[in-house]
């Protein structure tokens, strides 16, 4: 097991994880974040929101200059700036946006995505004040969307996404459309080749999420803490070293300190 000396790098969904599903609530996690902060370990948000909606979280929790992956692995910025930068070769919002108008003409899908709607949409959507909700359409890499069509016609939309080299993952609330391999395990994996720890350590990192949608970050973590969540969709991982990952007897945040409790050595 890790201990507070190590080279711990922390990585986190939000919604249903550090912050409370329901309330968006993070008071559970308070004395784990206090503690993490006067060792200097970085806490690394790893998020469907985006990096506007993710800065003022940031400093409300304590983390600003910490890295962040953002737009569920769509952009990952570590420089400390605060210019999100998009993995390469990748489309950017715009370009998908198009993309989706254009098989929506060819193939009638139905769906409703964010930049469909106004931020009073989203905010009924989410439960997001009007402000925030205007924040989470600020997208630079991906597009969240609800599906209003058959589960036939899915399957074909997911088809048609991936001729177009872009792929479909689920968050806690909506479809993510966004690049092929740019899920939250490959932006991980991006970060962790350009952020290095400050004496040339390995980093020793622990993740922390509640959807499916982090289990490829879950994957490519040193330990995986699955918190119980409210999703549908089991999370299943593809590892098999069942010593080095953990499922939350509670909810949320208070979840997110339980499995840094079961991992985390403390003298
Ligand atoms: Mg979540």
């Amino acid at each position: 097991m890790p201990g507070l000396n190590d080279p711990l790098m922390i990585v986190t969904d939000l919604d249903g994880s550090l912050l409370d599903h329901h309330t968006y609530d993070w008071e559970p996690a308070r004395t784990w974040l206090e503690r993490l902060s006067e060792r200097k370990i970085p806490v690394v948000i790893c998020s469907s929101k985006t990096a506007a909606e993710i800065l003022p979280l940031q400093r409300q929790l304590g983390l600003s200059g910490a890295p962040y992956i953002a737009e569920n692995g769509a952009i990952v910025q570590w420089s400390g700036s605060h210019e999100a930068a998009l993995l390469p070769r990748s489309k950017s919002y715009s370009d998908i946006c198009q993309t989706l108008q254009k098989l929506r003409e060819r193939y009638r899908f139905k769906f409703t995505g964010f930049a469909d709607v106004s931020e009073k949409e989203v905010a009924e959507w989410t439960g997001l004040t009007p402000h925030d909700a205007a924040l989470a359409k600020m997208r630079e890499g991906s597009e969240s969307l609800i599906w209003r069509d058959t589960a036939e016609q899915f399957i074909a939309f997911e088809q048609a996404l991936s001729a177009e080299q872009l792929s479909l993952v689920q968050g806690g609330r909506f479809w993510s459309v966004m690049n092929q391999g740019a899920g939250k395990g490959a932006a991980l994996a991006f970060l962790l080749q350009h952020f290095r720890h400050p004496l040339g350590h390995r980093w020793v990192t622990i993740g922390l999420g509640d959807g499916p949608n982090d289990a490829p970050m879950l994957d490519e973590v040193d330990f995986a803490v699955i918190i119980k969540g409210y999703s549908k969709t089991p999370v299943t991982l593809q590892r098999a070293d069942t010593q080095h990952f953990f499922r939350s007897a509670r909810f949320g945040p208070e979840g997110w300190s339980e499995g840094l409790t079961h991992f985390i050595h403390q003298d």
